[in-house]
């Protein structure tokens, strides 16, 4: 056996081992000990009835550190933000503070129950009006739900706003326009409120194209949806103008708030003329992000738009304590269960705080340093489509590799070998074979400067052995998997060997 052979069985036996540990049942083996029984023992078809289970099914029988094993090896074979450097654009996968977490885990907020009365609730509801008023200031608007789950339901909750403000004018309008560079979830939420989308284009500079917009806008419109800065990274800079050419016309002007963290504390879309917007807490305000915990997506509007609002809004009764404001009769009604995320209002309020105006803003500017950072080093590396400058987020484009075969998603499964996640792949549509990266704060330059590297010797790599970034990652449990099979047929859970089989 030569040495690359033995290094190749010791690998084996590891993800033996891994893949084994999903089938270490034995009959018989605990996890748990429980005290001799000291009341009669009762069946329990007797207690409970036809509410008993006949069949347990196939548990897995395993010893106590068999599980723990389980669970703790499983939890390393994530990527996350806590790992390194997850340059997700679009996404501002910034780290979650952990001071964060300690707020969020006080035992009167932890613990409180969306039932309790509002009397012994006042603590809470602060919270819930605090953190209104803060993002109410951020974002320059008048009034504020803090219900929407996360950034697409923010959406959708906007955009019901927009419909019922129009109907009660008398005509809820037809269409919604979309520039070509907005993120999915855009046109999926117009259509979703009954309206038709109508594509935008974007000029040489990536930005939305006025003649365009003054072409496209008439009655039947009812709204414009677009991102600023918009998934270029690029900032609307005629945003003031294209708010005026909307509302001369009786639109209005709807603000994906996703890339709100290079704005914070410099300028403000309820200045610059949206009506309404949705803010990604999990995003711009350090909240958890991903792996299907829960998200928020506060929505904020002008004055116009308030009376329709999901109930219950907050307010502060007449003898000065707070509580619920149900009576409502312009309110599209709830959007979510109780009051939103609360765990995550109160985290998103904790970050605020502690970073205070002049943190927050610190936070905007080093956000878009870093990024334009990697947009210098790596320029010429990786081709720039746009030179217009950029904000928190660079969109680069394959069109350099392309050549030798190697596209936008090769590259990125190649930097998994260097230890960093994937940056965004393909997105923006408007860039065909989209590289977008968004640093966020959170990097120093150190871990800058070795992202840097890394994206440079795969860019090297692609010119003298294409094979190796062609078939990464090489590093990983599992090298690449059928992505075809993997999104058609995904195996999304452990099922018993026996179910697994047929047999
Ligand atoms: C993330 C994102 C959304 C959707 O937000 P979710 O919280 O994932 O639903 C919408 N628009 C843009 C530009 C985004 O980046």
């Amino acid at each position: 056996m030569n040495l690359n052979e033995k290094i190749r069985k010791a690998t084996t036996h590891i993800s033996q081992n891994e893949g084994l540990i999903f089938e270490k049942s034995s009959p018989g083996k605990k996890a748990y000990k429980l005290p001799p029984l000291d009341v009669p023992e009762v069946d329990a078809a007797q207690l409970l009835g036809k509410q008993a289970r006949e069949d347990l099914g196939q548990m897995p029988e395993v010893s106590e550190i068999e599980i723990i094993r389980h669970y703790t090896r499983i939890s390393t074979w994530n990527y996350a933000v806590d790992h390194g450097m997850y340059p997700l654009g679009s996404c501002t996968m910034k780290y979650n503070p952990r001071v964060n977490e300690a707020v969020a885990r006080l035992t009167g907020l932890a613990e409180a129950h969306p039932y309790q009365p509002e009397r012994i609730s006042q603590g809470a509801l602060r919270i819930l009006k605090m953190l209104s008023e803060q993002l109410i200031e951020i974002t320059g608007m008048d009034a504020i739900t803090l219900q929407p789950a996360a950034g697409a339901h923010g959406e959708l909750t906007g955009i019901l706003l927009v419909r019922a403000y129009l109907e009660s004018q008398g005509n809820p309008r037809k269409k919604v326009l979309i520039p070509d560079s907005a993120h999915g979830t855009n046109p999926a939420t117009a259509a979703i409120c009954g309206y038709a989308v109508e594509n935008l284009k974007s000029n040489a500079a990536g930005m939305v194209d006025i003649a365009s917009l003054v072409a496209q806008v008439n009655e039947d419109v009812a709204a414009l949806m677009l991102t600023n800065p918009n998934t270029l990274g690029v900032f609307e800079q005629e945003i003031h103008k294209i708010a005026e050419v909307l509302h001369a016309k009786g639109a209005l002007l709807y603000m994906d708030g996703a890339n709100m963290n290079a704005l914070v504390g410099k300028v403000r879309p309820g200045d610059f003329g949206a009506d309404v917007m949705h803010l990604n807490l999990h995003k711009t305000f350090s909240t958890p992000h991903g792996g299907g915990g829960p998200g928020s997506g506060p929505v904020a509007c002008k004055k116009i738009l308030e009376p329709f609002l999901p109930t219950p809004v907050v307010v502060t009764k007449p003898d000065g304590t707070l509580g619920f404001d149900y009576n409502r009769p312009q309110s599209i009604g709830r959007v979510r269960m109780f009051y939103g995320n609360f765990g995550m209002h109160v985290r998103a309020l904790a970050y605020i705080m502690a970073n205070g105006p002049d943190g927050l803003r610190q936070t905007t500017e080093d956000a878009v340093l870093n990024s334009n950072y990697i947009r210098k080093k790596l320029e010429g590396v990786y081709d720039l489509p746009y030179k217009t400058p950029t904000m928190h987020e660079v969109v680069f484009s394959d069109r350099l590799q392309a050549p030798k075969g190697i596209k936008t998603g090769d590259i990125a499964k190649r930097l998994i070998d260097y230890g960093f996640h994937p940056y965004t792949v393909s997105f923006p549509l408007v860039v065909h074979g989209a590289l977008m990266i968004e640093p966020t704060e959170s990097e120093s330059k150190e871990s800058l400067d070795l992202f840097i590297e890394a994206m440079k010797d795969i860019a090297e790599e692609v010119e003298e052995h294409p094979e190796i970034v062609l078939e990464a990652p090489h590093n990983t449990r599992i090298s690449r998997l059928d992505e075809t099979m993997a999104a058609r047929k995904p195996i999304l859970r452990w099922k018993p060997q026996s179910e697994a089989t047929g047999k």
